[in-house]
């Protein structure tokens, strides 16, 4: 017999506790040309990584972003593996990460052989703090990896700054960000090379997927040949490196061209439900919204806030008590320096404690 699965199991909340009229903390919205052009995609018989909804998804991500090259590839963690890996970036090397972030930021680096090191993050963006950043380089780093938690984008400017001061590369983990800009520009091309996630709840979906973004030319024909086994172009079936299939499939891509032609829509919705529950709620004591900085688009992944004193009930209370009246919610992340792969004995950062 096939198991019943749930119908969305990203969700927080069983089924079985949902009420018919649930608000879920996110779904999918599949309504556009998504069905029209994977059937397309199925029809013409490339399935897989050739084909031209492959094609026309990075074109559109790209110009999306504002950059030179959008590399697809098969999920946001292995778009980060791939960017750093195309870096050079492997044993014995060190990247400083934010602390408050999704486990793949830190296995990423993990997968290179290089070490994760862990900076606090601020107290009012929550991205990753570039005075803690500086007092963790050491003569290993070779790069800083910030998040643009939630969608606030990371301080971008002042990371660069840095970055060029002691000669690190900058990366951008743009996984839950995408539109988020800085006076207007939007990341993907802030640092030399930056990644986004499509799992089915971020911004836009493929079901699984990802992309690497850069505007140097040759890390992008590098992320290529690296994502298809390291096959240069013009010689077939010859390997001069060990590479990867990180390849994005035609009918995810087919998607995402779809998910592409509703982006703007996806992100106003996510910017005025966010403001929504700030206008509705900031006045209650206790309660702490994720800021948007003067000069910063913020396009609000998902609408994050803080629960403490004076607030009458604490966040492990609040989450079932939202549930009881059909309300999904989900805590922030474990801070990564406090998991069994990455404790250590080593001072830790003091971010926000999830
Ligand atoms: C979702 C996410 C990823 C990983 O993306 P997948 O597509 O799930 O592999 C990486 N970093 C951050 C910050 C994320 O939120």
């Amino acid at each position: 017999m096939i198991q019943q699965l749930p119908l969305f199991p990203y969700l927080e909340t069983q089924e079985s506790e949902r009420p018919p009229d649930f608000i879920p903390v996110y779904t999918p919205v599949l309504d556009g040309r998504e069905e029209k052009y994977v059937l397309d995609a199925v029809r013409s018989g490339w399935i897989s990584s050739l084909g031209s909804y492959v094609t026309r998804f990075e074109q559109d991500f790209a110009r999306f972003c504002g950059v030179r090259h959008a590399v697809s590839v098969s999920n946001g963690t292995v778009a980060l593996h791939l960017a750093l890996h195309a870096l050079g970036i492997g044993p014995g090397d060190e990247v400083i990460a934010p602390s408050l972030t999704f486990i793949a930021t830190a296995n990423a680096v993990h997968y290179t052989g290089a070490t994760p090191v862990f900076a606090d993050v601020d107290a009012v963006t929550w991205c990753i703090d570039p005075d803690d950043v500086r007092k963790r380089i050491t003569p290993r780093t070779r790069a800083i990896l910030p998040v643009h938690l939630y969608g606030h984008p990371a301080p971008m400017r002042e990371l660069q700054a840095l970055a060029d001061e002691q000669g690190l590369w900058l990366v951008e983990d743009a996984a839950e960000a995408h539109g988020a800009a800085i006076d207007g520009r939007r990341v993907g091309g802030w640092g030399r090379i930056a990644t986004f996630s499509f799992y089915a709840n971020k911004v836009i979906t493929t079901g699984e997927g990802g992309m690497v973004t850069t505007n140097d030319d040759a890390l992008a024909a590098r992320c290529r040949m690296l994502r298809d086994h390291a096959m240069p172009p013009h010689r077939r079936y010859w390997h001069d490196e060990v590479g990867f299939n990180y390849r994005m499939t035609n009918l995810q891509a087919a998607v995402g061209v779809a998910q592409m032609e509703r982006i703007d829509h996806f992100i106003r919705r996510k910017r005025e439900i966010a403001t929504r529950y700030r206008e509705e709620l900031a006045d209650l004591p206790g309660i702490t919204f994720a800021a948007e900085q003067p000069s910063y688009t913020n396009i609000y992944w998902m609408a994050s806030l803080l629960v403490e004193p004076p607030f009458a009930l604490t966040r492990d209370a609040l989450i079932p008590a939202l549930r009881a009246h059909g309300i999904d919610s989900r805590p922030f992340f474990h801070p990564l320096d406090t998991l069994p792969p990455y404790c250590s004995d080593a001072p830790r950062p003091v971010a926000l404690h999830t």
